[in-house]
């Protein structure tokens, strides 16, 4: 949890500062619209706990807290009716992680894309 900044928007947001487009909370995390989306469904799931990174929210979070947030995953994506087996026809998953991944929010986060076909993955630049 070092370096961890809490006045970052989403700490903000756990804390009720500031409001978002609730999709789903439990015990362990918090889902929310992204304000900006870049697909008809994108949806941020983040961990209640104060973790930079995935590579901190892994290292130093519970074994509890991640198996709890992995299982709000399909949750979510249930909830939406956008995994294949709720009837909808999949999504893709994004965890940006330090500058040159374009990380903006400096608290762990999970993108859910999803509602059109999203393409490869990745466009070539190489
Ligand atoms: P990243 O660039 O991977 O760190 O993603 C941060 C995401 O947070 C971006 O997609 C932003 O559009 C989104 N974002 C920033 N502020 C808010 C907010 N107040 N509510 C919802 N999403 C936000």
């Amino acid at each position: 949890m070092s370096n961890y900044d809490n006045q970052n928007i989403f700490a903000k947001i756990l804390r009720g500062d500031i409001p978002c487009e609730k999709i789903y909370e439990d015990e362990y995390v918090l889902s929310f619209k992204d304000v900006n989306p870049q697909a008809p469904s994108h949806i941020l799931i983040i961990p209640k706990g104060a973790y930079t990174d995935i590579n901190d929210f892994i290292e130093n979070a519970s074994n509890e807290e991640i198996i709890g947030f992995n299982k709000a995953i399909p949750a979510v994506a249930h909830q939406l009716g956008i995994s294949e087996t709720s009837g909808g026809k999949g999504y893709r998953l994004i965890s940006n992680a330090g500058s040159e991944a374009h990380q903006t929010v400096a608290h762990f986060h999970i993108h859910l894309l999803a509602g059109r076909n999203l393409g490869p993955m990745l466009v070539s630049i190489k």
